[in-house]
């Protein structure tokens, strides 16, 4: 049998983090590009092991890939090894897509844009709303960033080492001068009187955590009348928090696998410079997520 799919002009993609074996991206780039756009690249993961990174990208560059998307633990330490960084990159401080330019790799974030569209895909409105966030990582960055950019009533900051969410709150303020912040211990959320919207950025909930909630007095959801619960987890697909959301009777409950799907088809948009209808990334989300389910059992 011979083998074509991938030829002397294939462009190559790729994913670089430390693991990198799990990683659902190579399932996610490939089947795009094969059944959306019928183009002619691979994208492959790529295990940078520690002390690595700079010698990668300079190797990445030279062996002319074209693009790659950076995940754990690499998203900030990436970037004094480009040659530039977007605006909303920039606002966020970490980057998770690199494009490959004459100068070098250029940075970009595209999980601001997924946490986005995976609202907007439940036509949750983030105008005029409480923001509660939860946690003060990598992610709530992106996170608080999004929100920010969408005129809520407040963002409210919760996480367990108080100091990192006057950290967020500060980097925060210093690009949304008018955005109401705020930062609630965690042992102090009971006193939150109104929150629509609550994003769970922390890994509670994930790998050694699974069952265990950053939230764990439930009343909280009724009490502060909590509409939309979303938790960037995705495996499992449910976890305690959102299990806890729902059965308190609250509307939208929903993980991060959406906003997984979004923020790749961000990065292919911004490698090969198109953009995909919603219609089109929707029909491939669901056929991603049937994929994604029946291979975890779900
Ligand atoms: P980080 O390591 O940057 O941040 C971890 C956060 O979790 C911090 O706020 C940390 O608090 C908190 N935390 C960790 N352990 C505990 C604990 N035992 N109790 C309370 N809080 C704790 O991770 P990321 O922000 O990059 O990722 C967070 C989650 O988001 C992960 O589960 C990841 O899988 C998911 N994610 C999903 C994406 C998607 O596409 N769906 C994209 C990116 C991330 P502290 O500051 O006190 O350490």
């Amino acid at each position: 049998m011979i083998t074509d799919s991938v030829t002397g002009k294939t462009a190559v993609y790729g994913i670089i983090g430390e693991p990198i074996g799990h990683s659902f991206s190579p399932i996610i780039h490939n089947s795009i590009a094969d059944e959306l756009l019928s183009i002619d690249m691979v994208y492959v993961p790529f295990h940078v092991t520690k002390g690595n990174l700079e010698d990668a990208i300079k190797g990445a560059r030279n062996l002319g890939i074209q693009g790659l998307n950076v995940t754990l633990p690499y998203k900030r330490e990436v970037i004094p090894y480009l040659a530039d960084i977007d605006p909303i990159a920039r606002q966020i401080g970490s980057v998770n897509t690199l494009k490959l330019t004459d100068k070098g790799y250029v940075g970009y974030n595209t999980d601001a844009v997924g946490i986005l569209m995976s609202l907007k895909r439940q036509k949750v409105d983030l105008k005029d709303k409480n923001v509660l966030i939860l946690g003060a990582g990598g992610s709530a960055y992106a996170a608080a960033i999004a929100a920010a950019s969408h005129f809520p009533a407040k963002i409210m900051i919760a996480n367990r080492t108080q100091d990192n969410a006057i950290e967020l709150k500060e980097h925060v303020a210093k690009t949304y001068k008018k955005v109401a912040l705020q930062v609630v211990p965690l042992d102090e959320i009971m006193s939150i009187a109104a929150c629509d919207i609550i994003i769970q950025t922390t890994t509670v909930g994930f790998g050694d955590l699974i069952g265990e909630t950053p939230l764990p007095d439930t009343s909280f959801f009724k009490k502060a009348g909590v509409s939309t619960a979303f938790d960037l987890i995705y495996l499992p697909w449910k976890t305690q928090f959102l299990d806890d959301a729902a059965k308190s009777g609250v509307k939208n409950t929903m993980n991060g696998f959406n906003m997984l799907i979004y923020q790749a088809i961000a990065s292919q948009e911004i490698w090969l410079g198109i953009v995909h209808d919603d219609e089109v990334k929707d029909q491939k989300l669901q056929t991603l997520k049937m994929y994604y389910k029946s291979m975890n059992n779900y």
